[in-house]
């Protein structure tokens, strides 16, 4: 028997911050970046809530530590919000989550609502059950998981995106990439996890060079936000696989960002994942046949099974020159 759900509330498109002026009269968290209190985002979010005590935490730094966490945890058993705003890319989203999920296990008091708002469209934190808190100490990178980290509701207004600069863009972009692929070739992918990777392949391919070529085009930008959504959908319900496996590692260990270690491990993990060296023409990989089905999807030419992996690796290989993401460590 299979299962398939979407636990969380999705608002998305243009003004569709507007969703938070139906909150009155709230105490309100905001878990966040400095970045986001220093460009006025924190404000922008704040001036749509009607009469609220509004606190905010705005000490998260990009792979949020264990340490950072635990402040967060004091502040949120200070201020007993009723809602908990995430607002950021992955690393605010993630600390959010781990915050409200470690303070509910530490006072049964109220448990707060999670709003996630996500600043980059890459992770599909809002709609995940994970959260990636990283231990310092030994730079390992911790992906913590339960079903009640996965936010209530998110919002995806485009908007918020326009400011990330071509780097942030990128990495973020082919993280969807990476999440998308990695549910579609997962031994737990399912027809309906496989519906929202294959749009949001689509959708990624089509628009993640537009918005990198034009930071200011908003539809590309609309379109992105939606793809990494709809790909956190897909990973939420279809798992990840030895990419992340190996991102996670090496990231914690490099402090790379978590899009850009993705986007260089991608074609080498096709080509290990499709194993075409040992396969014959009536024997291909399970794997292989679904990246296959990508390519075809993607219009690449893809008379057969060979050539259509292939050629997605040469497609990746080509996203990855045009974004300027080192091919190896050692460039890097
Ligand atoms: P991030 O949240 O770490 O942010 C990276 C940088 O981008 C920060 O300096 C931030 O201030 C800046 N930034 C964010 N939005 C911006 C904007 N609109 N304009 C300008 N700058 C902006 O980056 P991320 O890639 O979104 O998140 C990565 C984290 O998410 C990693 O820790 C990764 O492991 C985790 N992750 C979690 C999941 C999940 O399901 N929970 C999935 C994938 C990745």
């Amino acid at each position: 028997m299979n299962n398939f759900n979407i636990n969380t509330d999705i608002y998305f498109g243009q003004d569709s911050l507007d969703k938070l002026k139906e909150i009155k009269k709230k105490n309100v968290l905001i878990v966040t970046d400095k970045f986001m209190v220093d460009f006025g985002v924190v404000e922008k979010i704040s001036s749509k809530l009607n009469d609220c005590n509004i606190q905010i935490f705005s000490d998260i730094e990009p792979d949020p530590p264990v340490e950072t966490i635990a402040i967060g945890i004091e502040k949120l058993l200070e201020v007993k919000p009723d809602i908990i705003i995430a607002l950021g890319g992955g690393s605010p989203i993630d600390a959010g989550k781990a915050i409200k999920e470690l303070a509910e296990k530490m006072d049964t008091g109220k448990t707060p609502d999670l709003i996630a708002i996500p600043t980059t469209s890459g992770t599909g934190s809002e709609v995940t059950m994970f959260s990636v808190i990283t231990n310092k100490n030994n730079n390992t990178k911790y992906p913590l998981v339960s079903e009640s980290m996965t936010p209530d509701m998110a919002i995806l207004d485009p908007e918020l995106v326009i400011t990330a600069p071509k780097g942030i863009t990128a990495d973020t972009g082919m993280d969807v990439i990476t999440h998308a692929m990695e549910a579609y070739v997962s031994t737990n992918a399912t027809d309906f996890t496989d519906a929202f990777a294959e749009k949001a392949l689509k959708l990624t391919f089509e628009y993640l060079p537009k918005a990198y070529k034009d930071g200011n085009d908003m539809i590309s930008r609309e379109k992105m936000h939606n793809a990494s959504c709809m790909a956190g959908i897909a990973f939420n319900m279809g798992s990840l696989g030895l990419n992340h496996g190996i991102a996670h590692a090496i990231g914690g260990k490099f402090k790379i960002p978590h899009g850009r270690i993705n986007a260089m491990l991608l074609p080498l993990i096709i080509e290990y994942n499709a194993d075409l060296d040992n396969m014959d023409m009536n024997n291909y990989s399970e794997a292989a046949r679904k990246y296959h089905d990508i390519a075809k999807m993607l219009n690449l030419p893809a008379q057969n099974i060979r050539l259509g992996v292939h050629n997605l690796i040469h497609e990746i290989n080509s996203l990855n020159r045009t974004f300027k993401i080192p091919r190896t460590l050692t460039e890097m």
